[in-house]
């Protein structure tokens, strides 16, 4: 485990951004902090505007006051959600904002929206159908939009210039987190799941400078650590906008399984795709091909696009990788990973890939019973490999 100081300090970030929150607050008077939902919001415009926007993480508490407001069958992501709103757990924002994504993350918004009157509430209807001539139109028309409610929340311009450095620090800190991702899947054991799920998360809630100088500092006082061993490698797959809980992860190395590589949103779907941005380009336009390129990259099942799909990908990285084996989490009631999962399946046993589903609840899973379906497939896998002579 290479620990520093740097390592816990991002760590804090990602376990208690409220904390981190209150002391940006203090560090940069007058500037205004924004709650913002995955996966699509376009976080260089913030931080364009001098604007700290912070990911709106599962706080892992239980659901409460806020069953009230959303059924049953939503996810737990988003009842959670409505749970923050309805217990004032969202009040450290001074404006919450998202970009199109799901249905039932719309109905968390509207909970909000609808609970406190004093915090605006933004949904940036970005269009979901990729494949359409019109779509580059308006995903600039709704990136436009965005920019202003930056200018109206904050009261100042914000200058393509701003625009311009605020998408290179950012690009910066994605690459890093990128390169991270990419020695893992070569190979690399320095950093467990926990950690790589850390590292990703406060990058979705700190200053991207901030964040990325304490990265640096991070790795380097990680040293050249890469152990290669034995265990099944295995791609974790699912979980499109919340961290899986820790001890879920914990326990999939338990097993005799390593992590070499995910689409998840706390790990490769966040740090895939950098904004492209040319040396002579409007910074509005590469932002705007950002949001179009990252489903091509890394497909998500909550857009259409008809030159891309997710199965045809997942299986390509695990030849990418060496993964022998996919781990499904499926958060219960994600209807677009529901809608997506068989294909994905179908795809894998055509590919002759072992895999496994497990469905993962806010209110925890019974581990003992999950160790028991991950030693099963870490053993099914396991029989595949050649006999040593
Ligand atoms: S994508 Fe899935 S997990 Fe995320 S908000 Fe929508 S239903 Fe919930």
């Amino acid at each position: 485990m290479p620990d520093s100081p740097a390592l816990d300090r991002l760590r804090a970030a990602a376990r208690d951004p409220r904390a981190y929150v209150a002391q940006w607050r203090e560090a940069h008077r007058g500037h205004q902090v924004v709650g913002v939902m995955p996966m699509n919001f376009p976080r260089e415009i913030a931080v364009a505007a001098g604007v700290l926007a912070v990911t709106i993480t599962d706080d892992q508490q239980p659901v409460g006051e806020g069953r009230a407001y959303l059924p049953e069958f939503y996810c737990g992501y988003t009842r959670n959600l409505a749970d923050q709103a309805a217990t004032g757990r969202l009040d450290h924002f001074d404006a919450v904002l998202l970009a199109d994504h799901c249905i039932q993350l719309l109905g968390a918004s509207d909970v909000a929206r609808a609970l406190d009157d004093t915090t605006p509430v933004f949904f940036g209807m970005l269009i979901s159908s990729l494949s359409d001539t019109w779509a580059p139109a308006k995903i600039a028309e709704m990136m436009g939009q965005f920019r202003h409610e930056f200018e109206q929340l904050t009261g100042r311009r914000i200058t393509d210039a701003d625009l311009r450095e605020a998408v290179e620090v950012c690009n910066r800190d994605r690459a890093l987190l990128r390169r991270l991702l990419d020695e893992r899947a070569a190979g690399d054991a320095t950093w467990s799941p926990v950690e790589l799920v850390d590292l990703v998360t406060s990058a979705q809630v700190m200053d991207p400078r901030e964040h990325h100088a304490l990265l640096v500092e991070a790795v380097a006082a990680a040293g050249d650590t890469r152990v290669r061993d034995d265990r099944v490698r295995v791609h974790l797959s699912g979980h499109l906008c919340h961290a899986p809980r820790r001890e879920l992860l914990e326990v999939i190395e338990d097993s005799g399984a390593v992590v070499v590589d995910d689409d998840l949103w706390t790990g490769r779907r966040f740090a895939q795709t950098a904004v492209p941005l040319g040396e002579e380009e409007d910074p509005m336009d590469a932002i705007g091909r950002w949001y179009a390129e990252r489903n091509v990259d890394l497909p998500c099942p909550t857009r259409v696009q008809h030159e891309v799909d997710w199965d045809v990908w997942l299986v390509e990285a695990t030849r990418r990788s060496g993964a022998e084996a996919v781990i499904h989490l499926m958060p219960k009631f994600c209807e677009p990973h529901m809608l997506f999962y068989p294909e994905l399946r179908k795809s894998l046993d055509a590919a002759d890939i072992p895999q496994l589903l497990v469905e993962t609840e806010h209110e925890g899973i019974p581990l003992e019973s999950l160790r028991t379906r991950l030693e099963a497939l870490v053993e099914r896998t396991l029989r595949r490999r050649p006999a040593h002579v």
